[in-house]
């Protein structure tokens, strides 16, 4: 019998009330393990009134006792590791040591998350003004909600729930309906942490969940993941209705090779960062650019081969590179990028479309494929892949390259490889993108930064986890104050003022 997932509210697994369903696969072997119940608007009613009724409380816990909880959450992670990445990388498609990797870029935010008594500590001023004292505060907002994409089951729905709750929010959190079995086992984890019933709850579904939460009028801030158009949908439907929103959306990160980079770490860095996941992260290179036709050679002689190499395996094979893709429609729309670069004119050099897997021909395999020869006005170069496609447009000139990344409609991630000091020193300055990498191919910040992209990569102004966070999911009260004993003014009819 096909498990059924339930969404999670007021701290139990809870059957969807409507009879829409989604079907939930292993990648690996093309199975439908599981069904999900998608939420209809009363289920995300229910679990907001959950998390409104339960709030308070937890915001008067005081802040330390919030952090145990978050300590202790930790420890269960670190507990856990082994079943949840089994689960993530079987519905997910990626491989163990991966999805492990993915579990545990969550759980050092929840680690950053565990400061949060003094990262919400306020400020003060004695003596602003005549018996005046002045001081700002940060309180929570209430309710939030956090809806996060297939690709990081673990990572991003922790990104944005340890903070919310350890800031004394309730959060709902709508993952993907394509991996949706370790966001419950997570909610159920803060409940043997000590969260209280209600503060995480987890609503499964579709854009119709998506609605109902943007439409809530007890929510009071939205953080998204995802693709682009989405990410712009769900930012102006969340602020039609008055919300604080932050949304994350696609990539096309570009890798720079100046003629002096090292290029064995160059290819290493490419071959890893281009094709591990399957090429399924939002912090993938997709571009390579090697600056010069001599650079542009002593890549391709290394890199070729090691792309053909490359080991695909099911997600579960320890000695795998990269697993299958998410779902079968994924793959086919990979793979007809794949025959669109060849129609616009692009050299493919390494043709993956045409990978069986011995003894899983069901699951959803591609193998790497390299584009050489590339050009800006292709869609292939313009348009974000989400495959294990890696495309090498070659610059004539560092001003060249540099320009690429900065003119691309999306500007998440990008990387320099140089030996040059002042190449790199000029390069993080100028490039217009939110996230840079010198000699470092996946420039994701640790947790006590902030992680964003900057143009369609990113709608809002505040980014993920880090500082950013505990701004993003608290308000700042400020209170000025006298008291009696202090010097009287008498009555004042113009704006006070330090003058
Ligand atoms: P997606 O946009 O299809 O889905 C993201 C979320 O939106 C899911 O929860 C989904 O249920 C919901 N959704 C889907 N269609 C919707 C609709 N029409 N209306 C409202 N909600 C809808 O993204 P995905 O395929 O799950 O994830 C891959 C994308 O996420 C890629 O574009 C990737 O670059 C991006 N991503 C970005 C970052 C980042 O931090 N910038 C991180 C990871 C992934």
């Amino acid at each position: 019998m096909t498990t059924e997932l339930t969404h999670f509210i007021g701290g139990k697994r809870v059957a969807a009330s409507s009879d829409c369903f989604g079907d939930v696969f292993w990648p690996m072997t093309g199975e439908v393990a599981a069904r999900v119940g998608f939420a209809a608007p009363a289920d995300v009613r229910t679990a907001v009134a959950n998390a409104k009724a339960a709030q308070p409380g937890w915001a008067a816990t005081n802040p330390q006792r919030r952090a145990r909880v978050m300590m202790k959450f930790v420890d269960l992670l670190n507990r856990d590791m082994e079943k949840l990445a089994d689960t993530l990388a079987r519905e997910h498609g990626k491989v163990i040591a991966d999805a492990k990797g993915d579990v545990q870029r969550g759980l050092e935010v929840a680690e950053f998350a565990i400061g949060v008594p003094h990262l919400m500590k306020g400020e003060y001023t004695e003596g602003a003004g005549p018996g005046i004292d002045l001081y700002s505060m940060r309180q929570p907002l209430g309710v939030v909600a956090g809806i996060t994409p297939f690709n990081f089951p673990a990572m991003i729905p922790l990104w944005k729930a340890a903070p919310a709750i350890a800031c004394g929010n309730a959060f709902i959190l709508k993952p993907s309906e394509r991996a949706p079995s370790v966001p419950l086992m997570l909610a159920e984890l803060f409940i043997e942490a000590g969260l209280p019933p209600g503060i995480l709850n987890v609503v499964n579904g579709d854009k119709v969940a998506v609605d109902a939460i943007l439409a809530d009028p007890d929510i009071s801030a939205v953080g998204f993941v995802g693709s682009s158009d989405i990410a712009q949908y769900v930012y102006a439907q969340g602020a039609a209705h008055g919300k604080r929103v932050q949304c994350f959306g696609g990539a096309k990160n570009h890798m720079i090779i100046l003629p002096d980079a090292d290029m064995d770490q160059a290819v290493d860095a490419l071959i890893g960062a281009g094709y591990g996941s399957a090429g399924e992260r939002c912090m993938a290179i997709s571009v390579a650019v090697p600056v010069g036709e001599e650079t542009a050679g002593r890549l391709m002689d290394k890199l070729v081969p090691r792309v053909e190499a490359l080991k695909v395996g099911p997600s579960t094979a320890l000695d795998a590179d990269l697993g299958p893709l998410v779902t079968a429609q994924h793959r086919n729309k990979v793979k007809d990028y794949i025959n669109l670069g060849v129609k616009e004119g692009a050299e493919l050099v390494v043709d993956g479309r045409d990978f069986r897997m011995q003894g899983y021909e069901n699951g959803f395999y591609l193998g790497g494929s390299l584009f050489d020869h590339v050009t800006p006005d292709m869609r292939i170069y313009r348009e974000e892949i989400f495959g294990p496609v890696l495309s090498v447009v070659r610059a004539k000139t560092y001003e060249d390259a540099i320009r690429l990344p900065s003119e691309h409609e999306y500007g998440n991630g990008v990387a320099i490889f140089t030996r040059d000091g002042d190449a790199a020193r000029d390069f993080a300055a100028k490039v217009n993108v939110g996230m840079v990498g010198i000699n470092v191919p996946i420039p994701v910040p640790l947790a006590y930064y902030t992680f964003g992209g900057w143009k369609r990569s990113g709608f809002g102004d505040l980014n993920q986890h880090g500082p950013d966070s505990i701004r993003f999911y608290t308000k700042t009260k400020t209170v000025t104050s006298r008291w009696p004993s202090g010097i009287r003014t008498g009555a004042e009819f113009s704006i006070p003022t330090m003058k």
